[in-house]
């Protein structure tokens, strides 16, 4: 039997759909348009299943994309949900997008998404044949999905399974997302802990000593590294995608400004792990993205490279700026390139030396930190060192690293107490090396990482 009263009102809904669109797009001149809906059959478009899909296909816009977004809105009408989005990018580039979120998504298949352009004072719609695509195919025979859905070649049983079956798989794969990114996000922690944990750590704060700080403790560490850690865990899921690393790295930053926002909280504004959020965001959703593509522990160096490639160009206009961060002053002042010059090269100390060198250690692990921090401070550019001190003092730090390091470290006496004697000069001098304490934290957590998923 027709229900002539539901076919009207849907088709009420949707002529006003279509009327908003248009009105939306006239109102942001030179925006291109999107709208998600459900591609399934009839007018009965609406159960938990399809509702939620577009739900899970708006948010994955929202995601990966919103740094081009300037205009987002979703509801509920006779279609189903409706989700609108304005870019303010080339209509050709979104209309990739879409493509590629058609066809790559698990539940890609099951939506529609429009892309429209506004021309002439008229609306048009983007094909793929506009941009030399194939057309959709039907996702239950191999057919051209518009051949199948005029001739009605499959019955709503069939299609209804589709979508089960396709949503079962999603709701899995997501399952698997979240337990992968909460246990990236715990060892993260522990890496966190474990580098405030380190003594004697030449300046930083540990359980035994505030070092050269006097605003902060053991325990404003231990404050801010739980208040970070949720925030890893959504960087890491982030990462688990099929989108490109460099999109991964657009949609992180937003999570890690939110980050920020939180540590401060957590700790009554004091700065304990800026320069941690940043690498250790970008570290754990690089080992999501490799453990998605099922690549190797390697990979993941080149991963953070393709995330970051753009990075420097954080420094461009930085001239113009009022309030420079430490990073954007010591780049003005010395060229140094500091945190974003170490993930621009992949991490490449941590990678080829540190991890490397200390692979197959039998030194107990709180020596074994200090040990790595040593080396770390014989090679790094800190810029907290800079910035607290001088260019000079860096120098010192490296050389007199690099002398402990030849006399052994935290392996002999001659270095034990060479450590004894450069830790009370650094507290009394007032440095600090920040920066090598991140990069201990990213060196453990990346050995945790290797030691639980490539062993
Ligand atoms: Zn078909």
């Amino acid at each position: 039997m027709i229900d002539t009263k539901a076919i009207e009102e849907f088709l009420y809904d949707r002529e006003l759909r279509v009327k908003y669109q248009e009105n939306l797009i006239k109102q942001y001149e030179n925006k291109t348009l999107v709208t998600v809906r459900i591609n399934y059959p009839g007018v009965e478009k609406s159960n938990y299943i399809t509702d939620d899909i577009v739900n899970i296909i708006y948010e994955e816009i929202n995601t990966y994309y919103r740094k081009y977004i300037v205009y987002d809105r979703k509801y509920k009408n006779k279609e189903g949900i409706i989700g609108h989005f304005l870019f303010n990018i080339d209509f050709i580039t979104v209309k990739r997008i879409m493509i590629e979120i058609e066809e790559s998504h698990i539940l890609g298949r099951c939506v529609d998404i429009d892309v429209y352009t506004y021309k002439d004072g008229e609306v048009i719609g983007i094909s793929r044949s506009d941009l030399y695509k194939k057309s959709r195919k039907c996702f239950i025979c191999d057919l051209e999905a518009k051949i199948c859905s005029r001739a009605q070649s499959h019955t709503i049983e069939e299609i209804k399974k589709y979508f089960e079956e396709m949503y079962k798989l999603y709701k899995k794969k997501d399952h698997e997302a979240e337990q992968l990114s909460y246990g990236i996000s715990q060892l993260a922690l522990k890496a966190m802990i474990s580098e405030v944990s380190t003594h004697p750590s030449f300046g930083l704060v540990s359980p035994v000593s505030n070092g050269s700080h006097k605003d902060m403790d053991y325990y404003t560490f231990l404050d801010s590294a739980v208040a970070i850690a949720p925030f890893i865990k959504t960087m890491a899921k982030i990462g688990y995608t099929y989108h490109k690393p460099i999109l991964i790295f657009e949609s992180i930053r937003k999570v890690g400004i939110q980050c920020e926002k939180g540590m401060f909280e957590a700790t009554n504004n004091i700065n304990t792990h800026k320069g941690m959020i940043f690498l250790m965001g970008i570290c754990a959703s690089a080992v999501a993205k490799v453990l998605y593509e099922e690549k190797s522990f390697d990979d993941i160096k080149d991963t953070i490279k393709e995330m970051v490639v753009n990075i420097l160009d954080d420094f461009k206009n930085i001239h113009l700026k009022n309030n420079l961060t430490h990073g954007e002053k010591l780049y003005l002042n010395y060229g140094f390139t500091g945190i974003r010059g170490e993930v621009k090269n992949g991490l490449e100390l941590v990678f080829d030396k540190i991890l490397k060198e200390y692979e197959n250690t039998t030194v107990k692990r709180n020596s074994f930190y200090t040990q790595i921090l040593i080396h770390l401070m014989s090679e790094v550019e800190d810029s907290t060192i800079v910035y607290r001190k001088d260019i000079d003092t860096l120098r010192w730090v490296q050389n007199s690293a690099k002398e402990l390091l030849l006399i052994g470290g935290v392996n002999t006496t001659e270095g034990q107490i060479k450590i004894k004697e450069l830790e009370d000069e650094y507290i009394k001098n007032n440095i600090s090396p920040g920066g090598c304490a991140d990069l201990l934290a990213v060196s453990i957590f990346l050995m945790e990482i290797k030691d639980k998923y490539y062993n």
